[in-house]
């Protein structure tokens, strides 16, 4: 029978569950949505006015159906109890452990929450993998619920139905996304009902042209590859970057011809100093895990260069800083525009201004950081024991004063905006420009008087 869902439960209150279960809330408004965590702060964030993740419109959502039909909180068993569809939201992050090069994703979060719903449920509950996990995980998970189960008669269908969602662009891209993707029993077997029940859901609002259904080991394999193939394109267009520089070839208008083949198109074809985020490197590590475990070793190797590629860049990066300020950047100011992975969101995960800040610290330079939405605390706690040589700013141009260099690490569209002739005036002489987002307008810079190092661009004589 299809289950006409009024209870929703989501376990993980992060990046994905936060705004997903807030678009839930406001397209379903028949629905009773509860997030919950393990995390007491997290949850009091969610409950007050200053949320725990930035994401542009989330705020007005979760304002508006905060206390209707959306609850956050830490009393996990309770809402598991009462709830029909529970989403599972947890972090999957990488093991430090492999078999080769790939590294598997720690289940740990994942288990434990699936010990919890088996432990508390009294009545059927339809299961949801939002997070990203390994494909047959579901097969893994569906044994711990049945022997962690103590009453008798519960049943248990489990889907999945991976997030696509970009930070950053997250409301708009939940409103209105590219596809729902929902894996489940669709072949006239035992369940196929719990997939039609979370159709349902999502035909709230969105057409069901986009509304996907597949085999749970399709659904769980097309998040990992889709990942990994946005990943690749980063990677392919930062090789041509590097290739750029080497022959006087202008990577943005390599970019533009390529993107006007109808079969390549023109997004994800930014060149930049790299890709971060928790999801990229990740998910293609535990592809690469997958494929070693099915002894595809070459397969591996191919997903696993795309990783490789982007540790070059970064890489190339610090070296071009400090060859081009005259091989030395001992003691010099150098100032980071930006900090987080990319714009629109305070996520440092796997930031590129981490390593490339290393780099940087291990060559002697101080670091002055600015970036408008990441936290001197965060900063702090991702630079660890290199904050002894970085001040962190409340305005860009304290941050940029008596600065030899200003490195672009965020893509944020104040920094465009910027008054670059102070900003000139207030830095030492002579004073660089290594733009790793290609947002900047470099002539303009270079009349001002700057020196400017633009990824994949000519390099200054
Ligand atoms: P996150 O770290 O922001 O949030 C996960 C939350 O789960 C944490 O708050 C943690 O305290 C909570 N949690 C862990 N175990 C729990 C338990 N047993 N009970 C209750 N709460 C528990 O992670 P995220 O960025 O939201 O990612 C979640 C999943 O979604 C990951 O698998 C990720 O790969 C995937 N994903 C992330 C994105 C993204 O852009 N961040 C996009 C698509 C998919």
């Amino acid at each position: 029978m299809v289950v006409k869902v009024t209870s929703i439960c989501c376990i993980g209150a992060g990046y994905v569950g936060g705004p997903t279960m807030a678009m839930i809330a406001l397209k379903c408004p028949h629905i009773k949505v509860t997030v919950v965590d393990i995390s007491q702060p997290r949850i009091d964030a969610w409950n007050s006015d200053e949320l725990p993740i930035y994401e542009p419109g989330l705020d007005e959502i979760v304002k508006q159906c905060r206390g209707k039909n959306l609850f956050f909180t830490t009393d996990v068993e309770g809402a598991i109890a009462e709830s029909e569809m529970i989403f599972v939201s947890v972090n999957t992050p990488t093991k430090k452990t492999g078999l080769g090069k790939g590294k598997a994703a720690d289940l740990t979060y994942w288990e434990s929450a699936a010990r919890t719903i088996a432990a508390v449920s009294k009545t059927n509950k339809i299961i949801v993998e939002k997070s990203t996990v390994p494909v047959r995980t579901a097969e893994a998970i569906e044994k711990v619920l049945q022997r962690n189960c103590n009453t008798s008669g519960v049943r248990f269908d489990i889907l999945s139905n991976p997030e696509f969602l970009a930070e950053g662009t997250a409301m708009d891209d939940l409103t209105a996304p590219d596809r729902v993707l929902i894996g489940g029993k669709i072949e006239g077997q035992e369940g196929t009902d719990a997939v039609a029940s979370l159709v349902e859901v999502y035909a709230n609002w969105v057409p069901q042209e986009r509304i996907i259904t597949a085999n749970l080991w399709s659904a769980e394999l097309s998040k990992l590859a889709a990942n990994a193939f946005l990943a690749q394109r980063i990677s392919s267009i930062n090789s041509m970057s590097a290739l750029c520089e080497a022959t006087g070839a202008d990577v943005s208008q390599v970019a533009y011809a390529l993107g006007k083949d109808s079969r390549i198109g023109p997004k994800f074809l930014n060149a930049s100093v790299g890709f971060g985020g928790s999801c990229f490197q990740k998910d293609i590590l535990n592809l690469a895990y997958i494929c070693e475990c099915h002894g595809l070793t070459e397969v591996a190797d191919y997903w696993y260069s795309v990783v490789g590629m982007n540790d070059y860049q970064k890489n190339r990066f610090v070296k071009r800083v400090v060859s081009a300020m005259f091989n030395t950047i001992r003691n010099k100011k150098i100032c980071m525009l930006g900090f987080a992975f990319k714009k629109d969101t305070g996520d440092t995960r796997e930031a590129p201004a981490i390593d490339v800040g290393n780099g940087l610290i291990e060559d002697g330079a101080r670091l002055a950081i600015y970036d408008p939405k990441v936290s001197d605390a965060q900063i702090a706690m991702d630079m660890g024991a290199g904050m002894s040589n970085i001040t962190t700013y409340k305005s860009h141009i304290e941050a940029l004063r008596d600065a030899h260099a200003v490195c672009v690490m965020t893509e944020w569209d104040e920094f465009k905006s910027y008054d670059w002739g102070e900003i000139y005036g207030v830095m030492q002489k002579p004073a660089f420009v290594f733009d790793g987002r290609l947002i900047l307008d470099h002539d303009k810079l270079r009349e001002i008087g700057f020196i400017v190092y633009a990824l994949g661009k000519p390099i200054e004589p």
